[in-house]
């Protein structure tokens, strides 16, 4: 007679929102993160944490955080981002999470 062991236990998984952080093509910085504005015209700002690189994009109910994300990247590579290092009253901005 053997001991039995439970040894597969249900996993909760919490339904929650697809990853929004991301790799910064500028720094490798692993902080860029994805949120969505919500005020009179909503708009989606993917910042990076670590180095301030920004891009705003018009939000569409039907693209995830990648999708802004790969625009992001690409935007990055078309030279159409800027770093912004100081703090501008971006005090409204939500981490929607
Ligand atoms: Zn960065």
């Amino acid at each position: 007679m053997g001991r039995r062991r439970k040894r597969s236990r249900p996993r909760l998984v919490p339904k929650r929102k697809l990853p929004t952080v991301f790799q910064c093509p500028a720094c490798g910085a692993t902080a860029v993160s994805v949120s969505v504005l919500k005020g009179k015209e909503k708009k989606v700002i993917v910042t990076c944490a670590n180095c301030g690189l920004r891009g705003e994009y018009e939000y569409n109910q039907y693209l995830h955080p990648v999708d802004y994300f790969s625009r992001f990247l690409d935007d990055y590579e078309a030279g159409k981002l800027t770093v912004i290092s100081k703090h501008e009253d971006e005090n409204n901005a939500e981490n929607e999470g």
